[in-house]
């Protein structure tokens, strides 16, 4: 009998820990290092914190199973619903330019795989982060539970009503692309706040663009050409 058991002892010890090891185990932090070096770092983003946070976040958690292998390339990435997450690029260009310090209150418009939130979640105190498509909104929420960020509020709904039972804000960024800047997220950021977002009708016409809420006057810095994809809602149901 024991002859028996011993084996299967040893088997079923021998797969509980290779479970908790593969749980623990980041085969992806050098690809990680990898990333921030040739494709952030080397295209100027030097705010350290930024690059620690880009380090740290596990990217290939936020995206399709089927395309893990391409987690942590130089381009963006189909999710679901016909969205897209940003290049990685991307993502710390505008978190850079949010200028977090760490007790900012953070609205983000577009949560699409939650990746984002994940990342200004390290840097900030608090992200509220709203969503317009349900299934998305489900997915984030669940995923950023998951994997213990426990700052990040999400929401399905319209961004251009933003959140007004959390606002004011000191930082917003949007990531998707409205034609003009919406009037209720003005109204939500607090004075000395900041809003990064992609502004421009089409695809092709889009500017990160910087507004920073100065003695309540908004001053504009633009940035590069960039593309994301639109933001639906109640202009879109207007038209
Ligand atoms: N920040 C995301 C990527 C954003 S893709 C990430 O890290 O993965 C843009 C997202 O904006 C899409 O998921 C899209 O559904 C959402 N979106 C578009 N219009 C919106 C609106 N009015 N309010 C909230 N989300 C919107």
């Amino acid at each position: 009998m024991l002859q028996i058991i011993t084996p299967i002892f040893v088997i079923f010890v021998l797969l509980g820990c290779g479970g908790r090891n593969a749980k623990h185990k980041d085969d992806y932090a050098q690809t990680r290092k990898t990333m921030v070096k040739t494709q952030i770092a080397s295209r100027g983003v030097s705010d350290p914190r930024v690059l620690k946070a880009m380090e740290k976040v596990p990217r290939h958690l936020f995206i399709p199973k089927h395309l893990i292998d391409e987690a942590y390339s130089d381009y963006p990435l189909p999710i679901s619903e016909g969205q897209t997450i940003s290049q990685p690029y991307i993502v710390a260009r505008m978190t850079e330019l949010a200028q977090l310090k760490g007790d900012e209150k953070v609205l983000e418009i577009g949560t699409g795989s939650g990746y984002q939130a994940a990342v200004l979640s390290l840097l900030c105190k608090e992200v509220y982060t709203i969503e317009i498509v349900e299934k998305l909104a489900n997915f984030a929420e669940q995923k950023l539970k998951e994997l213990n960020y426990h700052n990040v509020y999400v929401r399905y709904g319209d961004g251009y009503l933003g959140w007004t039972q959390a606002q004011p804000f000191d930082v917003i960024l949007i990531t998707c692309a409205p034609p003009t800047l919406p009037e209720s997220l003005i109204v939500q950021l607090k004075n000395g706040g900041r809003i990064v977002a992609p502004i421009g009708e089409e695809y092709a016409t889009q500017i990160l663009t910087v507004f920073e809420k100065i003695d309540n006057k908004l001053v504009k810095t633009e940035h590069e050409p960039v593309r994301f994809v639109p933001m639906k809602g109640l202009i879109e149901q207007d038209k």
